[in-house]
């Protein structure tokens, strides 16, 4: 320590001088990160004056606690200025001349011998004060303690030695004036981009931030408040400052205040719409994560799964340094505890809604739902309670019901949750798979959109029911209630050897395109259907996959034929006449064209026209022998 007039030299620690080696050389793209360090000093410095204020009595000086920020081109000089509790000669000598706090630190730790010249790690770790030295190469701190009557100016290069010498006349508090860099003046100096920095990393700070007198934050960090206190106007202003979405209201939000295993505190909210319908393609993923209000991550996608992406929102932990480490950031056990909490109570609400407020939850389920439900799928931990939330058309419901519902009003005996997907619900109902449990007045789900079959198809089961496609060779057929059919069935059918010649004929002419040609058993009124010979996935998925994926195989058919249809009648009583057989062939082939095309599934079109028109042409000649 030496002594020039009234200022005294010191030389900083071995390690510091390394550390401002460093960040005097360190990259453009990180610079902007001293401004959040130097404010989130003076929040800090705010922070412990209204401690001391509270804690020691008095009514302080009624000063407003406020940070400045102010650039001055002509001198080169940034100024960033806090009214907090100042520091003594002792603090700034142990403060700003030692390594103690633990950011720089543990950069140092961290940065290893090759490493030492990638200094753009620094953005994610926050070395403090001195990454002042990123965009001065001289700083000066004027600063006067709330406990002393004369302040203090310490000054450095920030090579090896800094100065300290007495000040008068400074304001409580501390000033860290930044002699710029000669490159960085133009960049530091202009206000807008200096708006630009304090809004991305500092919007959140707790006491107002004037930038050349401007205030910038005018949003207040309302979920550091507790929920009661709170307007729904408060929290609408607060949701359209997070989304940019102005005039917007959130459909509902949840304020959270968590203690364990991780203290945070949490708003989330769940907009109006779902821009993924309208195309937009996936959205963003994330919530701010702040320490201590401090932006720490902008968009932070391992606090929500994507499934819930839909939600914006932000969490706020003061158990995160905000010189989080890039260990930190990287481990996933703080990230996993806050995640998993988050869920949980985003599933409550969800599952309180779903019973409390049913419209509500309907209209929130028909916009959101299709993101929703990709967690059963993805989230093996909550596939029981998500596939209690998701919703299906059902021909016996209004809106939508759940698979709850559905296996509440299971009668007796039925062993399988029935569904059937098709393009839309007029499409659904036409599907003749349908007949037998109509008949039957079995309830049968209606899926109008494949990703619900593959969430279905993956669940496989749910409480204890199987849940099979009604066009999968899989579905056993509702067994007949008495109070349901009043015909016999026996009734049925009466021309045996006619109906088999049929079948038989039928195979000559389209059992290539097939794996079968049988009876069918679950047609009321139709001729003919088609079900899956494997039973896993209907035809509506399969078409869906065959479109994404050029190899995929669809599964073998099965061509299933009424014999009660009034077509398959008439057509087993002239098939006693082999003079008629290539006739029944013919029908053959048309009748699995139709079934093909009620499915959406192109049969081939020009073989099919001949095919109609060799028919008209029939028609015609038994006409015209019938007139003349
Ligand atoms: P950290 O904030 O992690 O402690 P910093 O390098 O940012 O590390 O700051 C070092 C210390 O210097 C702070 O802990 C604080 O005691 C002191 N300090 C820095 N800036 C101010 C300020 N504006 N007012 C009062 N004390 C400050
Ligand atoms: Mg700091």
């Amino acid at each position: 320590m030496t002594t020039t007039q009234n200022s005294e030299q010191f030389t900083f620690q071995a390690e510091i001088k390394q550390l401002l080696h460093l960040l005097s050389h360190s990259l453009y793209q990180n610079r902007e990160i001293a401004i959040r360090e130097l404010v989130s000093n003076a929040s800090d410095a705010l922070d412990k004056m209204r401690f001391r204020t509270l804690t020691e009595g008095g009514s302080g000086d009624g000063m407003e606690l406020e940070i400045s920020i102010d650039p001055d081109t002509e001198a080169k000089v940034l100024t960033i200025a806090d009214n907090g509790i100042g520091m003594t000669k002792n603090e700034l000598i142990e403060n700003l001349g030692t390594i103690a706090h633990s950011g720089s630190k543990a950069f140092l730790s961290q940065l290893g011998q090759e490493e030492k010249n990638n200094v753009s790690l620094i953005g994610q770790f926050g070395v403090g004060f001195y990454s002042a030295f990123m965009l001065a190469d001289r700083v000066e701190v004027l600063t006067r303690s709330s406990q002393e009557e004369t302040g203090w100016r310490w000054e450095s290069e920030g090579t090896g030695q800094f100065t300290i010498e007495a000040a008068e006349d400074l304001p409580r508090g501390t000033q860290i004036r930044l002699h710029l860099k000669s490159d960085l003046v133009d960049e530091f100096t202009r206000v807008e981009r200096l708006k630009h920095i304090l809004r991305t990393y500092s919007t959140f700070v707790a006491h107002p931030l004037k930038l050349a007198g401007e205030h910038l934050n005018t949003q207040p960090p309302i979920w550091v408040e507790p929920k009661a206190q709170l307007k729904d106007e408060q929290y609408n202003q607060f949701y359209q400052f997070l989304t940019h979405r102005v005039g917007e209201t959130p459909r509902w939000h949840l304020h959270l205040a968590s203690e364990t295993p991780f203290e945070f505190k949490s708003i989330l909210f769940c907009p109006e719409s779902n821009f993924e319908k309208l195309g937009f393609g996936k959205t963003d993923h994330g919530l701010h994560l702040c320490a201590k209000r401090i932006l720490v991550q902008n968009d932070c996608d391992k606090l929500l799964p994507e499934w819930l992406r839909f939600l914006h929102g932000l969490v706020d932990s003061a158990d995160l340094p905000l010189n989080v480490s890039r260990e930190a950031l990287q481990d996933n056990t703080v990230f996993r505890k806050i995640r998993k909490v988050l869920i949980k109570k985003v599933l409550d609400e969800l599952a309180e809604m779903q019973t409390e407020k049913r419209d509500a939850y309907l209209d929130f389920y028909r916009e959101f739902g299709a993101i929703l439900r990709e967690g059963i799928a993805t989230e093996f931990d909550q596939r029981d309670r998500l596939s209690k939330l998701v919703m299906f058309h059902s021909p016996k419901i209004e809106g939508l019901t759940s698979l709850d519902e559905y296996v509440s009003r299971m009668p007796e005996g039925q062993e399988q949750i029935y569904y059937i997907c098709g393009q839309n619900l007029a499409t659904i109902a036409r599907n003749p798979n349908l007949e037998i449990f109509r008949k039957r007045e079995t309830e049968v789900l209606y899926l109008t959109d494949p990703v619900d079959e593959i969430v279905l198809s993956n669940l496989g089961k749910f409480a204890e029911k199987q849940i099979v496609s009604i066009d999968s060779a899989d579905a056993k057929l509702p067994a007949r209630s008495d109070s349901s059919e009043t015909q016999p069935e026996e009734e049925v059918s009466k021309n045996v050897e006619g109906f088999e010649k049929v079948l038989e004929l039928f195979r000559e002419s389209i059992g290539d395109k097939i794996a079968e040609v049988r009876k069918s058993d679950r047609l009321t009124d139709s001729p003919c259907c088609l079900v899956n010979k494997d039973g896993r996935m209907s035809t509506q998925l399969q078409k869906v996959l065959s479109l994404q994926h050029e190899d995929f195989q669809m599964s073998e058919r099965i061509f299933e034929v009424n014999p009660d249809a009034a077509l398959i009648k008439r057509l087993s009583e002239i098939s006693g006449n082999p003079e008629n057989h290539e006739f029944i062939r013919n029908s053959g082939q048309l009748l699995l064209d139709q079934a093909l095309l009620q499915e959406g599934i192109a049969p081939d079109g020009s073989e099919m026209a001949m095919r109609i028109m060799n028919f008209m042409q029939e028609l015609a000649e038994a006409k015209s022998s019938i007139i003349t």
